[in-house]
């Protein structure tokens, strides 16, 4: 098989215009080539009124040699690279203990499914509940003002990403192709087979809780075993001359289950969990992440700024964009402002998971066929904001949620103002022609006082900015609310390099985004792989 890369053709080009450009390209004769495959399908709208569809293809022919000899100054055509995954162990027959993965977002699921796949029979603890229960305690924050801190966006069977817009894409390294393999599984779980090929994937809310419910399924297959409500509340450690070794988790019903290996997989909310092991002396630091405002325009604004006259069609659907901005007024000097999880055509959703706070995120169904397009504006700040301690930056979230919450009214509704009012410096009395869909609802206000005054000032001064790059973009009606804090995790469990392991805990397996070491569904999920690989050795001695 070789890879033709950089096929490109209009964006209404006819079914066989592919098949004909792979030919011509290769300069061979139909009866030559075997088949094809779509490895990856991107899109260039720099130039709107003709957009263009570029394609890497893989071809089998009947003389591959041939043909890769004859086009051997062609940087755009190879041996296709071998992409399959491979398991670094397998389990032997009887095992001394299992190990013990905590959460079931991405990094949780995919360091369960590695290593039940290797034989390993993780035990995989959720302090939330199963996804479909899950789904209706979600919904009774957003319908009845009703927060089940256990149970909301943040907790519960898939982690936080499970209402999202299931956005697929990243840009770690990943030079052993595990991404390759998290797409794999999520096709077997019954994701679109468009999620292989397509450069921006995607999959939404509805088709990611059937798909969480499907891998679950797989893995109890596989030996697996999950427990749903089973808050870790601590970590039991033996301590020897500064380093320490896991020795039991210890979950809130009493329970304790002795294991040497644990996954930490709990994710940036889990703040009562970091607290924990702050407590047992595992090793913590501050590290930074962001903060800011989601904002809403209509979807068409944005279709028709990116793709002019081929807004709409199919195949591009509904538009996004990723914006950013180094701030040089006085007081912003040096903060980067940029656009943060875009969700096209999706809605605001709230996403706390502590009482008497209000946190804005944004989800979307795989159709991406709401009215307004929303994204999070937002500020990068460092542990030199909220100083003196590792854990501060949970502080620092939980003072401007709390504020959120006032400025709302008191009732979960988010604080929001107009976009032309919030550069104005005046309250917002009045909705425009952006209905804000964030649910329960939104407390018009002044969002001057809702974040730190830098931040303010930085948000002030990027939205002309983007302005000029998206027109409309500063609209006077599209709508801001807030606040948005859960960008990532605010502190670091530093692990080494090779054996993935706690800097002083041996045993213990940081991984994901509460960790801090992955930002988004895919890099979660690649950790997640990485980590079991890491444990599985591990506990075979081989690291
Ligand atoms: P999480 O998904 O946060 O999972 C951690 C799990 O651990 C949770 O289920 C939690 O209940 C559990 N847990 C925590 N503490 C304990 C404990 N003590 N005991 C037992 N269980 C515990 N990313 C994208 O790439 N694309 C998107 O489109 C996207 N949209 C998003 C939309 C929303 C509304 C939100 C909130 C996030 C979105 N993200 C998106 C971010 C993405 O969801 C996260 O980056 C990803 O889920 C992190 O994966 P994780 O497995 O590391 O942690």
């Amino acid at each position: 098989m070789l890879r033709l890369n950089e096929v490109q053709l209009p964006l209404d080009h006819p079914d066989d215009a592919l098949h004909a450009a792979i030919l011509g390209r290769l300069g061979i004769a139909a009866e030559e080539m075997l088949g094809y495959t779509i490895f990856r399908r991107s899109y260039d709208a720099r130039k709107k009124s003709a957009v263009i569809l570029t394609y890497s293809v893989d071809v089998e022919l009947k003389d591959e040699g041939a043909v890769l000899k004859r086009l051997a100054g062609d940087r755009t055509v190879a041996p296709t690279p071998d992409t399959n995954y491979r398991f670094v162990a397998q389990a032997p027959g009887r095992l001394k203990s299992r190990p013990v993965v905590i959460g079931t977002g991405p990094c949780g699921l995919f360091a369960g499914l590695i290593l039940a796949q290797m034989g390993f029979n993780p035990i995989i603890l959720e302090r939330g509940k199963a996804v479909r229960e899950r789904t209706k305690d979600t919904w009774g924050l957003w319908r009845k003002r009703e927060l089940q801190p256990e149970s909301n966006v943040q907790f519960g069977e898939g982690g936080a990403g499970t209402f999202s817009d299931g956005k697929l894409w990243t840009q770690i390294k990943d030079p052993k192709h595990y991404g390759r393999k998290v797409l794999t599984e999520f096709v077997k779980a019954d994701a679109p087979d468009e999620i292989m090929y397509v450069s921006k994937p995607h999959i939404g809310t509805f088709r990611l809780v059937k798909m969480v419910e499907q891998m679950r399924a797989t893995i109890e297959a596989l030996g697996g075993e999950f427990r749903f409500q089973q808050k870790v509340e601590d970590i039991a450690i033996k301590s020897d001359n500064g380093q320490g070794q896991v020795q039991a988790v210890v979950l809130a019903s009493g329970e304790t289950i002795v294991t040497d290996h644990v996954v930490l997989a709990i994710g940036h909310s889990a703040r009562d969990t970091f607290q924990m092991l702050y407590d047992r002396g595992v090793y913590i630091e501050a590290k930074p992440f962001s903060l800011g405002f989601r904002i809403e325009h209509p979807q068409s604004l944005i279709d028709k700024c990116r793709f002019g006259p081929s807004a709409g069609h199919p195949i591009l659907g509904a538009a996004d964009y990723k914006l950013v901005h180094h701030c040089e007024s006085a007081q912003a000097r040096g903060r980067a402002v940029y656009s943060f999880c875009m969700c096209p055509g999706g809605t605001v959703v709230a996403a706390t998971s502590e009482p008497g706070r209000v946190v804005t995120n944004g989800m979307s169904q795989y159709s991406r066929n709401e009215r307004n397009a929303n994204s999070g504006i937002v500020v990068g700040i460092t542990p030199a904001d909220y100083p003196g301690h590792p854990l501060a930056g949970i502080g620092f979230q939980r003072q401007w949620e709390s504020r959120a919450f006032e400025l709302g009214g008191g009732t979960y509704d988010a604080p929001g103002q107009l976009v032309g009012d919030f550069l104005a410096g005046r309250p917002s009395t009045a909705l425009g022609s952006v209905i804000p869909s964030y649910k329960p609802g939104v407390h018009l206000s002044d969002l001057s006082t809702a974040l730190p005054d830098y931040a303010i000032a930085a948000i002030r001064e990027a939205l002309p900015v983007f302005d000029k790059q998206i027109r409309g973009f500063a609209m006077a009606d599209a709508v801001l609310t807030g606040v948005e804090t859960r960008t990532s995790s605010p502190v670091r469990i530093k692990r080494h390099d090779d054996s993935l392991q706690s800097l002083n805990t041996t045993g213990l397996f940081p991984a994901g985004e509460g960790a801090g070491y992955a930002g988004g569904i895919m890099s979660a999920a690649i950790d997640g792989i990485r980590v079991a690989e890491a444990v599985a050795l591990s506990m075979l001695g081989k690291n």
